[in-house]
């Protein structure tokens, strides 16, 4: 292993901005109050201590925030307030809900205090962002993006022998793999073994490939389908990734085929963060990948970085895996490559992290990558209109159950178990608003009340959930045609009963005969962009003349060989760890 030349120190560099602004006038009594903020799942509660017009401390006693992305938040915010004397601190990005709910929580407490509130608002924003003292290094592999391909690749290529530097740009890793539910689609797994599902990879990849419109190059998708078993297995053994005992049944599977982490993505971001780690691999976080150093004859040999503002060379010996995930939060450059859907503008939510805007993409072309199949885009067709997120309650339309989704007129228009382009369009023709409805029986068998009362709470607070013992308030509650619903829902259990559903769904059969019943609000968002740089079967990047870039290989989001037009459900975690572990045993061979 060759030596690694740099050194790096993680300096906490919390920008006390001098402020214009005069000393808060506080009250001279103190004590620790209690405040508490809205987080995403649950209430955030923290504890004050203010003595004399000065904030002591700041400590969060109770959230129930996901793990993995908000961990940057709960763990530089309340040490930003105190250091800083300021509530105007940065939020952290992607951890926006749980940063907003810390600085209202702590108002609340300041306030409770008898404390100037607006004097400590009024601050200059206070940066919270780690650096890291860049310096120019070598390394054998350095990886780009530290989500599931990234972290795939990184512990493959240091398995191998290799120093591996994986270079993050956000203040934490993850990307839009840990925003997911991780859920890998793969054939003949230990689940389906138990329930006596016959299945196979040609099935898969059939379906996968077929699913996406057969516009994708077969014998890449051959291989994912071939090795998202051993993929699957080599994250539940080697690296520690729990999984929950039942099956996920995603649209455009003809069987329940996907097994799913009991922590979702933070259960298969952590133990790879944890084992990459454990075995050596530099993960630099706030470091963002600037553009590929390229050498006389063409091949890849490096890549300049840069962190708040300092830049440096990391020059790879073996080469550099690109795993920089889609281009999904870029609303111009989706808006520009769309050629599907009516408009991808601001207007059109999307799932994805705010980090997820195409970078390696363009690095990638600037240095003369074939990019393929730009153009498709995928949208998630049912999420939360006030997030753009999907919904853990719309779980039914995964997990082989009873939903039904309507338009204001209380009529179905769509299968709601078919593919998700299907669906999204479905949605469109109605206006781009939908209503899911289950009843109880439904949300008991999967314990949703249970798993997801948070959720629950919290959109029957923002007005986007509803439940109620009949048909009629529900549609009331809405503005929804009741008559109609009432109608609709009968229609749609005699079509369950007599195997001839209206829109041709042949799987998820279950009736729904009686409440209470839930809605659910919901509108499409820009989910998976299945566009990217071209790949061959060994994970190398492609010119736009078919050759191998030298030292260049890549996996992920950021490829574009692997979807087709339409990726299907599940498919993602298995393409981008499968991939990522090729690119990354590929890489460490490269000497
Ligand atoms: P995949 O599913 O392909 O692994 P993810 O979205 O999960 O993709 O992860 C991509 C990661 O790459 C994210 O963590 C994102 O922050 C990171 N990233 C994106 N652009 C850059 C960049 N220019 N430099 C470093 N990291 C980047």
């Amino acid at each position: 292993m060759k030596k690694l030349l740099n050194s790096f120190i993680a300096v906490l560099a919390l920008t006390l901005a001098a402020c214009g602004t005069s000393e808060p006038q506080n009250t001279a009594t103190g004590g620790t109050f209690k405040g508490t903020g809205k987080g995403r799942n649950a209430d955030v509660v923290v504890e004050v201590t203010y003595t004399d017009g000065k904030i002591e401390n700041v400590e969060i006693v109770e959230h129930s925030e996901s793990a993995g992305i908000s961990d940057e938040a709960i763990s530089t915010i309340p040490a930003a307030i105190v250091e800083s004397q300021s509530l105007a601190v940065d939020t952290v990005s992607g951890a926006t809900f749980t940063s907003v709910a810390i600085l209202d929580a702590v108002e609340d407490a300041l306030t409770q205090a008898g404390a100037d509130v607006e004097s400590f608002k009024n601050k200059e924003v206070v940066s919270n962002t780690e650096t890291v003292a860049l310096e120019d290094a070598t390394y054998d592999v350095v990886v780009l993006g530290a989500g599931g391909a990234g972290l795939s690749a990184a512990v493959e290529a240091r398995n191998a022998g290799a120093s591996v530097v994986v270079v993050e740009k956000m203040p934490y890793a993850g990307g839009n793999t840990i925003l997911s539910y991780a859920e890998l689609a793969c054939a003949n797994n230990w689940l389906q073994k138990e329930q006596g599902i016959e299945d196979s990879p040609e099935n898969m990849a059939q379906e996968m490939w077929e699913g996406g419109g057969k516009v994708a190059d077969k014998k890449m998708v051959d291989i994912v389908a071939n090795n998202a078993l051993e993929a699957a297995e080599w994250l539940k053994d080697e690296i520690g990734v729990e999984y929950q005992d039942y099956l996920v049944w995603e649209g455009g599977h003809s069987v329940p085929r996907a097994v799913e982490p009991v922590a979702k993505g933070p259960g298969m971001i952590n133990p790879l963060v944890d084992y990459a780690k454990e075995h050596g691999v530099e993960i630099m976080l706030n470091t963002k990948a600037e553009e590929f150093v390229v050498n006389d004859e063409g091949r890849v040999v490096g890549v300049k970085v840069s962190n708040n503002g300092q830049t440096a060379t990391f020059t790879a010996t073996n080469g550099v895996v690109l795993a920089t995930g889609g281009f999904g939060a870029n609303v111009e450059m989706r808006d520009r490559y769309n050629t599907r859907w009516q408009t991808l503008d601001a207007s059109v939510l999307t799932t994805n992290s705010p980090a997820i805007v195409g970078d390696g993409i363009v690095m990638a072309e600037n240095i003369g990558a074939n990019l393929i199949n730009m153009e498709h885009i995928q949208l998630y067709p049912f999420n939360n209109p006030l997030t753009g997120v999907f919904y853990g309650i719309e779980a039914p339309s995964w997990s082989g159950e009873g939903l039904i989704y309507v338009n204001k007129d209380g009529n179905r228009f769509v299968n709601e178990v078919a593919m998700r382009d299907v669906r999204a369009e479905g949605i469109l023709a109605q206006g781009g608003t939908a209503y899911a409805i289950y009843n109880q029986a439904v949300a008991d068998r999967l314990n949703l009340e249970e798993e997801f009362a948070e959720e629950y709470a919290r959109c029957l607070e923002g007005g986007v959930f509803y439940k109620a013992d009949t048909l009629e308030e529900i549609a009331d509650h809405f503005g929804i045609n009741a008559e109609n619903l009432v109608a609709t829902m009968d229609k749609y259990n005699e079509g369950i009963k007599n195997n001839n559903d209206e829109f041709g769904r042949t799987t998820s059969m279950v009736t729904m005969e009686e409440g209470p019943w839930f809605i659910l609000e919901g509108v499409v968002s820009v989910h998976h962009t299945m566009g990217g740089v071209e790949i061959n079967e060994n994970a190398e990047v492609l010119n736009t003349a078919g050759s191998v870039i030298e030292g260049l290989f890549a996996a992920g989001e950021v490829t574009g060989s692997i979807h087709g037009n339409n990726r299907v459900g599940t498919c993602a975690i298995a393409d981008i760890t499968v991939f990522g572990r090729i690119a990354g045993k590929n890489v460490a061979a490269n000497k």
